[in-house]
């Protein structure tokens, strides 16, 4: 870090000690601002009606597990310094917070601790949310949303009735993700190498249960190609997204179980992106768990237990992370499925590199024409056939055979009966027609994206609004008897099923159409329906009448969505698609006229500390409470923003927030011996014919504004805007216009300027040390709230240099330097560079091939 020493290069008063007055007392100053802004509940508000123009600055919203870590403050700093610059520039500034509150952590620490999940979380709130406080976060807490309070998740369970009636939410019995150690039911989205999301060493089970699911994948081609409407993105998560939906196009081909004797289960559908090889394919491969293997192997016990063991080795790959390393290994089933096409009997194997989960969990092997189908099938010496060769350009030659495997489309198909001689392009698309015609397949787009299985066995969720009658079989909860209330005082603590379905005055309810008993749904939504939505409520929080007013959220959302959206990269699959399908579903119910929930996304890096993320069990923990303690709110905030750019890792150094404690102490101490408000030419004008050191400050000023600015705006370089207002203050110091404290008389540097310089100073440290800039700002006498006093704006004429050192090259090697004026025209340069008297010495006698002048530069003369 090595800004830091700057702060402490320049003599700071060092001649005299400090007096108490001039001690930067972090805990006085930022108690005092505490109270202040605590009185004022308006302070942060955002005008519902305003000439301004509307800015939306949106953190991630927490969830309340009792204590603020380090990787919120950083994500916090970043969104509120952006929101007090947006409100400097004129900005009507929405910057709300909220709590992800329902969730298994609730659940847990209740068992453990003895506590109701309710009353354990909304104490874990009010705690954050005094850390939020301290650390002078201007959020509009008139906007708060706590998603387990019932105020909220009423319009879960609206939304989830609405998404029913459109079909966009359904039932089905399905090989569901499990795990042990959740009890619950988990997303694709929530395994993560075949482990649990949360229990990084928990591999996930596969069972069979009756499950709600949302179609996301009703908007798969919608979610994947707006995609590419998101430029405020970071391309990362963008492609994250693309790989997730997974796009491809193919064809999808039944092949016959040889000699079934029932039609049922006697098909294996096949997604191929390569029908036009289907006369080459010599095996068809199934994964492990494929339903029909269970058949295949039913009177095998010696064939059985060789699929269990490609079931392990296929976990074990799993649990080692990339299931794509796993070594191939299969067996032969001795079955034969029949090759539509051709009607040729083709071998079934099983594969522990087939997975269940991708596809339709069985693929065509064409050795001749996939890299790991010849792989596998020269291990097992299954035939290769050739059935496309290389285009061939001179119609004389005869065919080359081409090195195996040949994978590429550029080819002619040869073997292949009917459609033998076409190029692959045109067979596939004749050959998908020719299996639509047929009966026995289509060309089709297949997508990676699963349809979002949202029920959980848990408790501490919402309620899913769903009635079970024996007669009208599954019945929606009439609108009017919302929120279906999650129960309070149950025995979460019994293993074994929901344990909503442990109270009958929960699950016994009257059928709204028959009027005769009815079977409440007992499993709550995944907490990702919470946070898929809770921004549009913060631009309505208290409507009881619907999730939000259109008009209040078409304001703020506009047709592009949140202006600046900010968290971490590890919600870049999870929540950001599952906040984009319902933004797609509100905006096709037409609630909203916005495609996206955000314009702008910025994902921060991670803080880690000793080059490990913090955690418990390492002991390497930084708390926040501790830090500002310690060295107080600004300095904390403010060094998670000067350490690094905020996208990058963060390193967590004490001796860093004591720096800038340092550095704050320094502008502190600046203000104390350089305010002089009671002196009549304090607020006089600016004088216009500066003396050199006085024109050297308002130099600097005006350099920092501009540097400062440009570097925030769109960049987000807050590191950069701090070292340079640290510079500003190292120039201050330098020319010694300590008023009155043995520097130089006042007279040097005027007052005016003095106090220019300092209001300049005040406003430039407001977005990343607000406490600080509030007391300054006082100092000065300034009567206006720093919170929408304007961004301070650069003179281009005063921020220009007056003379600027430019090394003169010979032939590109630094022979001299000059001391031209800033703005001299490229023939004055010229010519002050050749009259150098270095210079002159060394081209005397030799021919000027040339002079290239860079202005502002570099001279270089090229001689023969
Ligand atoms: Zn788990
Ligand atoms: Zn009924």
């Amino acid at each position: 870090m090595p800004q830091e020493e700057k702060t402490t290069v320049v003599g700071d008063g060092h001649n005299r000690d400090a007096h108490d007055d001039e001690r930067y007392d972090a805990q006085r100053i930022e108690s005092k601002w505490f109270e202040r802004w605590q009185q004022d509940s308006s302070l942060y508000a955002a005008e519902s009606h305003s000439t301004r123009q509307k800015y939306y600055v949106l953190e991630m919203l927490p969830y309340p597990s009792g204590a603020l870590h380090m990787g919120h403050v950083r994500n916090y700093a970043i969104g509120d310094a952006l929101a007090r610059y947006m409100w400097m520039n004129g900005y009507n500034v929405l910057h709300p917070m909220g709590w992800d509150s329902f969730g298994l952590p609730a659940e847990n620490a209740a068992i453990q601790n003895n506590t109701p999940p309710r009353e354990w979380t909304l104490h874990n709130i009010a705690a954050m949310k005094a850390q939020m406080k301290r650390l002078g976060f201007a959020y509009d807490w008139s906007r708060e949303v706590t998603t387990c309070l019932p105020d909220y998740y009423k319009w879960n369970q609206w939304f989830f009735i609405k998404l029913f009636e459109k079909g966009l939410a359904y039932r089905k019995k399905s090989l569901v993700n499990w795990c042990p150690k959740c009890c619950t039911v988990l997303a694709n989205e929530q395994v993560v190498n075949g482990r649990c999301w949360r229990h990084e060493d928990t591999l996930v089970e596969q069972r069979e249960l009756e499950q709600w699911f949302l179609r996301t994948t009703h908007y798969s081609e919608e979610l994947l190609r707006d995609l590419d409407r998101l430029p405020g993105w970071p391309e990362k998560v963008r492609t994250m997204q693309r790989n997730w939906i997974g796009r491809s196009e193919g064809t999808l081909v039944d092949f016959k179980l040889d000699g079934a004797t029932d039609a049922a289960n006697a098909t294996i559908s096949v997604f191929t992106t390569r029908v036009d090889t289907i006369y080459g394919a010599t095996s068809l491969q199934l994964a492990p768990q494929h339903p029909l293997v269970v058949r295949l192997t039913k009177n095998n016990d010696l064939l059985r237990a060789e699929v269990e063991r490609l079931i392990a080795e296929q976990r074990k790959a799993r649990e080692v992370g990339d299931i794509g390393e796993i070594e191939k290994h299969g067996v032969n089933t001795g079955r034969y499925a029949l090759n539509p096409y051709n009607g040729e009997k083709v071998p079934i194997w099983v594969a522990n590199y087939i997975l269940m989960d991708y596809g339709t969990g069985a693929i065509m092997s064409v050795p001749a024409h996939d890299e790991r189908d010849y792989e596998f099938a020269k291990k097992y010496k299954i035939e290769i056939r050739l059935v496309i060769l290389p285009q061939n350009t001179d119609p004389e030659e005869t065919a080359v055979e081409p090195k195996l495997p040949f994978t590429t489309t550029q080819g002619t198909l040869v073997n292949s009966g009917r459609f033998s001689g076409l190029d692959c392009e045109a067979a596939i698309k004749a050959m998908s027609e020719h299996a639509e015609k047929n009966g026995f397949g289509k060309a089709t787009v297949t997508y990676r994206l699963k349809d979002w299985g949202i029920s959980r066995q848990r408790y501490w969720g919402t309620p899913i609004p769903m009635l079970y009658c024996e007669k009208d079989g599954i019945v929606a909860v009439p609108e009017k008897d919302l929120p279906v209330i999650l129960p309070e005082n149950v025995d979460i603590t019994l293993t074994g099923g929901s344990p909503l379905g442990r109270l009958p005055e929960f699950v016994n309810a009257t059928c709204p159409k028959c009027g005769g008993l009815a079977r409440r749904e007992t499993d709550t939504m995944d907490t990702f329906v919470d946070s898929s939505w809770y921004f549009y409520r913060y631009t309505d929080a208290r409507n009881d009448q619907a999730p939000f007013d259109r008009e209040k959220a078409g304001y703020w959302f506009g047709d592009r969505g949140i202006d600046q959206y900010i968290g971490g990269v590890e919600h870049a699959i999870l929540h950001l698609i599952y906040s984009r399908f319902w933004t797609k579903f509100m905006r096709d119910m037409g609630m909203i006229k916005n495609d996206e929930p955000a314009e702008h996304l910025f994902t921060q890096g991670m803080i880690i500390k000793g080059g490990a993320k913090m955690s418990k069990s390492l002991g390497n923990v930084v708390s926040p409470d501790e830090m500002v303690e310690h060295y107080g709110a600004d300095a904390t905030r403010m060094y998670t923003l000067f350490a690094t750019s905020p996208d990058r890792e963060l390193d967590w150094q004490d001796e860093g927030v004591e720096g800038i404690q340092r550095f704050l102490s320094r502008v502190y101490r600046f203000a104390v011996r350089n305010t002089r408000r009671e002196d009549p030419a304090w607020s006089a004008p600016v004088p216009e014919n500066l003396n050199p050191p006085a024109r050297a400050v308002q130099r600097k000023l005006h350099q920092t504004i501009k540097r400062v600015s440009d570097d925030f705006q769109g960049r987000w370089h807050f590191n950069t805007c701090i070292a340079a207002i640290m510079e500003l203050v190292n120039e201050l110091y330098a020319v010694g216009v300590n008023v009155g404290a043995g520097g130089l008389p006042t007279q040097v540097v005027p007052l005016p300027l003095l106090r220019e310089t300092q209001r300049t100073l005040a406003l430039l440290l407001a977005p990343f040390a607000p406490y600080l800039a509030y007391e300054l700002w006082e100092m000065l006498g300034e009567q206006s709230s720093l919170l929408r006093a304007p961004w301070p704006k650069y003179d281009p004429a005063l921020a220009k240099e007056d003379e600027v050192e430019i090394p003169v090259q010979i032939n590109g090697k630094l022979r001299s330097r000059i001391v031209v004026p800033a703005d001299a025209p490229e023939n004055d340069v010229r010519a002050r560079a050749l009259a150098d008297d270095k210079i002159g010495a060394m081209i005397a006698g030799k021919q000027i091939v040339r002079v290239i002048v860079v202005p502002g530069k570099l001279v270089n003369i090229v001689l023969r």
